[in-house]
């Protein structure tokens, strides 16, 4: 397994989609030659983030989790990422923009829409490659106009109800075939952990919208990239000071 940053995924993109993205972090040539090597090279490039999966959880959850490490298993690429952030939402700025939080400055959800930097969504479609989003209200409003597809879904207690929802608008704008970049985040896991609920009744529900979600990539011959934003925030539990680190699954399922 080779040790990479979340600030990569976003610089790998932007290679593979042939745009210029300003960080100083690299892209990950081994996704790239996996991508280049298909046929036909992926034609949409689907990235989902599961809140709070990190490679603790991942590799604790075999059986719960079992379609991420079926695609591992088959001829999938795994790395361990390091994390950039404690928390959501700077995280998943930082998964795409390719910059840590002290550059896009976007910390809290208010901070959301008021960053002059662009992420890889709304760069892509400033160079005419469509891109769509599936993400919590909040975080879809400085999208929506901006990116060719936006489905926010409200947060709500029943969280089985919102991934289902997520699930859900990830296949349908799959069959968009003008859209090149999907981006989805699921956060049933996250908030099991916060409730100090039983993590393995959420990982079995994520393991099925994954199910569900590479189905409909395979179907467009897409690649996947799946990838944990940060370290659990388990309730009631400390763990020890080594640096957090979250996988991510590149697949063409
Ligand atoms: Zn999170």
């Amino acid at each position: 397994m080779q040790y990479i940053s979340l600030l990569q995924i976003a610089p790998t993109l932007a290679k593979f989609f042939g745009i210029t993205l300003i960080t100083r972090a690299r892209p990950v040539e081994r996704i790239l030659e996996s991508a280049y090597s298909r046929n036909p090279i992926p034609p949409v490039v689907v990235l989902v983030v599961i809140d709070s999966l990190d490679c603790h959880f991942y590799s604790t959850c075999v059986t719960e989790l079992e379609v991420l490490h079926e695609f591992v298993e088959r001829d999938g690429l795994l790395f361990e990422c390091e994390t950039v952030s404690t928390h959501t939402t700077p995280a998943i700025a930082s998964i795409l923009t390719g910059l840590r939080h002290e550059s896009h400055r976007i910390i809290t959800s208010e901070d959301v829409g008021k960053s002059k930097i662009n992420s890889i969504l709304e760069i892509l479609e400033d160079e005419g490659t469509p891109t769509a989003a599936i993400m919590e209200a909040n975080g879809t409003k400085p999208l929506s106009g901006r990116i060719s597809y936006v489905f926010a879904v409200d947060d709500r207690e029943d969280i089985a109800e919102y991934d289902e929802l997520i699930k859900t608008h990830t296949i349908s704008v799959l069959q968009k075939h003008e859209v090149r970049l999907v981006f989805a985040h699921l956060r049933a896991i996250d908030r099991f952990s916060h409730r100090g609920w039983d993590l393995r009744v959420a990982a079995k529900l994520t393991n099925e919208n994954m199910r569900a979600i590479a189905e409909a990539v395979s179907e467009q011959n897409g690649m996947l990239l799946i990838c944990g934003d940060h370290e659990m925030h388990q309730k009631n539990k400390r763990r020890g000071k080594a640096p957090a680190t979250v996988p991510l699954i590149v697949c063409c399922p």
